[in-house]
């Protein structure tokens, strides 16, 4: 569903108008791009599975159309929540009913919350020049461009600490950096290394982790995650996505590549990893939102990146961020297998759960991923694990737990930070002490 200029511009205002008053909400909806699908009429509804039967009926419905879970189905009594196109709403609603599943609104306005994650982005358009990180607005969410200008001004800023390495090219044609921080000294420092956006749309991965690296380089309280550790961080994997997120679709999750013999444009990539590739939680169609691709690695950006983790050698400790539901996962996600780690995983996993928590009392579940989730294999995690030996590999599910989902308000990335903050301190202390 396209707009063109004018009545996209009359219908947004008019509709932010009773909300948010006329100035900002004009002013988002002529912020917002031209041609970026409207999600106007969209629902999310959360479906309430209570048998194993129910769960069966809504993960096949998964990897046979192009439903969008925003949270998969798993077992029995945990939620599923699902974005509902209006036009399929009629056809949804009366498939549940016919299988009995019960399901409520749970976001009745998508494009609201769409509006409402730019409405601070007005507030610093037009501020002063990047001369420093904490020039940086950390209080709003960043395009493509800008977060590759904070990695540069970062890298000018800190030179004899942080350096910028190109690892990749994607599918358009974008190139893909990691970023390194290191602080010298003790060669025999911990290596942690942590990615963000591999999926496109859940945009809190890279806003909380660009305020997280800004704390560790400016903040006297967090020198010791420098002086302790060697820190990689990859801030966009999903890079061609994310900027599809920008300027066309919000809540597109796929890379952007496209199969020859296919019509549907993308791959997920946290399907694409050589590691037990399609053996479970992924679909073959190309138009699932869970298409597991062609090959395994057949998305450039996967297939470097893991190049680049095994020139490194050693890690030891990986963590894939992702959002929402507030989970940490440790291996295996392909099937419900614990791995000879599983004591040690689960240990450090409930210290970074206990940390998150101390800061402001927000619950994360800590676990084996295929146990709390669901069996979903070609993972980040399940690859560092066995295929670049890293222990301590986690898939980290950042907030929330459901109310904006990926479209967390703005608001909330400190906060998210301070958090993910507080688990990083406590993994590099226990990679430390090993
Ligand atoms: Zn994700």
């Amino acid at each position: 569903m396209r707009y063109e200029w004018e009545s996209m511009n009359r219908s947004r205002c008019r509709m932010a108008m009773v909300t948010t008053g006329i100035f900002y909400a004009c002013i988002i909806a002529c912020f917002v791009a031209a041609d970026q699908r409207s999600y106007d009429g969209y629902e999310v509804w959360r479906a309430e599975p209570r048998t194993m039967k129910d769960v069966e009926f809504l993960k096949d419905l998964g990897f046979t159309t192009e439903i969008d879970y925003w949270s998969e189905p798993t077992t029995p009594g945990k939620p599923v929540d699902i974005l509902i196109h209006p036009d399929k709403e009629r056809t949804l609603r009366s498939t549940l009913e016919t299988e009995r599943i019960p399901f409520h609104t749970y976001i009745d306005n998508v494009q609201q919350l769409i509006l409402e994650q730019m409405r601070r982005k007005i507030e610093a358009k037009n501020s002063r020049e990047l001369r420093s990180i904490l020039d940086f607005d950390y209080r709003v969410y960043h395009d493509y461009d800008e977060v590759m200008e904070w990695m540069n001004t970062i890298t000018m800023e800190f030179p004899n600490n942080v350096t910028m390495e190109q690892i990749a090219v994607t599918y358009e044609g974008r190139p893909m950096y990691v970023l390194k921080f290191l602080g010298g000294g003790d060669v025999d420092k911990p290596v942690i290394f942590i990615d963000s956006l591999i999926h496109c749309r859940e945009w809190i991965t890279t806003a909380s982790l660009l305020y997280i690296f800004k704390e560790m380089m400016t903040n006297p309280l967090y020198k010791h995650m420098l002086e302790d550790a060697n820190w990689y961080f990859v801030p966009m994997i999903n890079i061609d996505g994310y900027v599809e997120t920008w300027t066309n679709d919000r809540l597109w999750r796929k890379t952007k590549s496209t199969g020859s013999s296919s019509l549907c444009t993308g791959v997920d990539a946290n399907r694409n990893w050589d590691s037990y590739w399609s053996v479970s939680g992924s679909s073959n169609d190309p138009c699932s939102n869970l298409y597991h691709g062609p090959t395994p690695e057949s998305e450039p950006v996967i297939r470097h990146l893991a190049r680049y983790v095994l020139s490194l050698g050693k890690i030891d400790g990986y963590l894939s961020t992702h959002s929402y539901s507030q989970y940490i996962l440790y291996p295996y996600n392909y099937a419900n297998i614990t791995t000879p780690d599983y004591e040690l995983q689960d240990s450090v996993g409930e210290k970074m759960k206990n940390a998150i928590y101390a800061v402001y009392g927000t619950e994360y579940t800590n676990g084996l991923g295929a146990t709390v989730l669901y069996e979903f294999s070609g993972t980040t995690s399940d690859w560092t694990y066995d295929k670049a030996g890293v222990k301590l590999s986690y898939t980290i599910e950042l907030r929330d737990t459901g109310e904006y989902g990926f479209l967390l308000p703005p608001e909330q990335i400190i906060p998210t930070g301070e958090e993910y903050l507080a688990a990083l301190e406590v993994f590099k202390n226990e990679l430390t002490t090993l």
